[in-house]
């Protein structure tokens, strides 16, 4: 309804305009948002959702170089939900629109204090398709960069290859703008969708992330390991990172080593922990 378009609209000048010094950022595609659920509404005008950061670990350094933001709704209620169950429903209605804008602030604010507790290396944040359809995504983005003071070389968004797929060269321009500020692409459970080599090689994507559904049939499935091995040796033939995701024990973290895998992300060092909990575990790294 016209009301909860106003609220919005409110809403996303309040988190874009606070500081009034540029007038340049054009207001956000209200188009984009209808019929978007008025819980989840609510719960982002009262700051219901929390980022918590699951730690990288770059296997030549055995250390943290970085972490993921994932996103929870610690709901009134039912307690703390996992983006499963309210992410889909924020990408069918644009709720992801503002919700993301919210993501990139959260941690602009938070950079400084991971700094403090010795991060070297840079936060994924994930960028969804639907995103992509706000015409001012990289404006936007740059805008909050700037206002938070943000190093982009801090910051790495993780897109699918449905972002990129969807050929359009609107993806393609936006990409280019932010990579030219500085800021980093990985292309998030690569393997699963269709990306052709000619795309990863016109695009500036540093890093692609082997999908857990390959890691975890690690050790021991042949067509697993096949497909494990061809990634990493396509990620560096190309000059590009590899991480693999989902890594729960060690049998998998010694093949990925053995086949020269950069670096790794999962329960076996950490499941997605809170600020306060990432923070001391940079704390900790830092010390060792
Ligand atoms: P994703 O980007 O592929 O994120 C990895 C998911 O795998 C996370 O689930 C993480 O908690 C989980 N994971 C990591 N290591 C392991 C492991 O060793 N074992 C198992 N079983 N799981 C592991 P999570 O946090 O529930 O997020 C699910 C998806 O929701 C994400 O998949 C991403 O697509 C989406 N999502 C999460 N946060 C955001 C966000 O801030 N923005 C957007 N647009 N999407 C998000
Ligand atoms: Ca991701
Ligand atoms: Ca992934
Ligand atoms: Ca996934």
């Amino acid at each position: 309804s016209l009301d909860t378009i106003r609220r919005i609209l409110r809403y996303c000048q309040q988190l874009l305009h606070n500081d009034h010094t540029d007038a340049s950022i054009p207001p956000i595609d209200t188009s984009l948002m209808n019929g978007y659920d008025p819980e989840l509404w609510r719960a982002l005008q009262r700051e219901e959702f929390e980022l918590f950061y699951q730690p990288r670990i770059d296997l030549r350094r055995g250390s943290i170089c970085g972490a993921e933001a994932l996103i929870r709704w610690q709901h009134p209620e039912r307690g703390l939900q996992t983006p499963d169950s309210f992410i889909p429903s924020c990408e069918a209605s644009g709720l992801i629109v503002p919700l993301g804008y919210w993501i990139i602030q959260e941690v602009g604010k938070t950079l400084p204090a991971m700094k403090e507790a010795g991060l070297d290396g840079r936060i994924g944040v994930n960028l969804s398709f639907r995103q992509f359809q706000d015409r001012h995504l990289a404006p936007t983005i740059e805008r909050l960069m700037q206002q938070h003071l943000m190093d982009t070389r801090t910051l790495e968004f993780e897109l699918t290859e449905t972002a990129l797929c969807s050929d359009e060269e609107h993806v393609r321009s936006t990409i280019r703008q932010l990579s030219s500020q500085g800021v980093e692409f990985s292309l998030d459970d690569f393997g699963t969708g269709y990306s052709s080599f000619s795309l990863l090689q016109k695009l500036p994507i540093t890093t692609l992330k082997i999908d857990k559904s390959f890691v975890d049939g690690i050790p021991g499935n042949p067509d697993d390991e096949e497909i494990v091995r061809a990634i990493i040796n396509l990620a560096h033939n190309l000059n590009k990172q590899v991480i693999a995701e989902g890594v729960e024990n060690r049998a998998q973290l010694e093949f990925l080593i053995r086949h020269d895998c950069d670096q790794v992300q999962g329960y076996f060092f950490s499941r997605p922990v809170c600020l306060e909990q990432f923070l001391s575990l940079l704390n900790t790294n830092r010390r060792q």
